[in-house]
């Protein structure tokens, strides 16, 4: 499989492509930032002869959901967000609150999950994993040995809470049930750079990541 970081906009936002080696098909997660972010990101599927099918939302705050649009009138991807955030994001609060930061809400999507939705991508499958905490419809997504956490575990880290729908108890919760029981081994890929690498191990976070040694396994 092919999965590629990129980072875009102004918040040091990953965005990932992740695509099957054999079929050339590939999803884009988080496609956030400007004009030039998305341009970075269409580079990247050129350069590597991919089509882009999908476009995926980790959760549905303005910063991950701003290049939906562009990139999916840019390449006909359908684009997929969990049914709970797809419903938060779209009210006239939402946008109000995107436009708060000089962003605009992401329309509804096309494709609304729930907890254990696999999407097939050429030969490999895209499992959601519902991780409600940072959002109500937060999602992680497990492809292969490969988690991708957007703004619920960072390198360090966990997701802010104080945002509306947020909860730390909620988010504690899932990590512990969701995502602990998962591989040692498995790589961690966060929604921003805001740890001391850009990537990581669960096995890792176990052992260093404040959140989980004190507020989960030390309780
Ligand atoms: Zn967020
Ligand atoms: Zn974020």
């Amino acid at each position: 499989m092919i999965i590629e970081q990129i980072t875009v906009g102004e918040m040091e936002v990953f965005c990932y492509v992740i695509a099957c080696d054999e079929t050339r098909e590939a999803a884009a997660i988080d496609p956030a930032g400007d004009r030039d972010d998305i341009e970075k990101i269409i580079a990247v599927l050129e350069e590597k002869d991919l089509q882009l099918s999908y476009i995926i939302n980790t959760h549905g705050h303005a910063d991950h959901t701003f290049g939906n649009q562009l990139l999916a009138s840019r390449t006909g991807a359908k684009t997929v967000m969990h049914e709970l955030d797809d419903d938060l994001f779209t009210t006239e609060e939402a946008k109000a609150w995107a436009a708060a930061f000089g962003l605009s809400a992401a329309p509804p999507v096309d494709i609304r999950i729930t907890d254990g939705y696999r999407l097939p991508l050429g030969n490999l499958t895209l499992e959601f994993i519902h991780t409600p905490g940072h959002t109500p419809g937060a999602v992680c997504v497990l492809v292969e040995n490969n988690l991708i956490t957007g703004d619920t575990l960072f390198v360090g880290a966990v997701g802010r809470t104080d945002l509306p729908g947020g909860s730390m108890e909620t988010l504690l919760k899932s990590i512990e049930e969701k995502l602990l029981p998962l591989p040692g081994e498995t790589v961690i890929w966060p929604g921003h750079d805001y740890g001391d690498q850009p990537t990581s191990t669960l096995s890792r976070e176990m052992e260093t990541n404040p959140y989980i040694t004190d507020f989960i396994l030390d309780k």
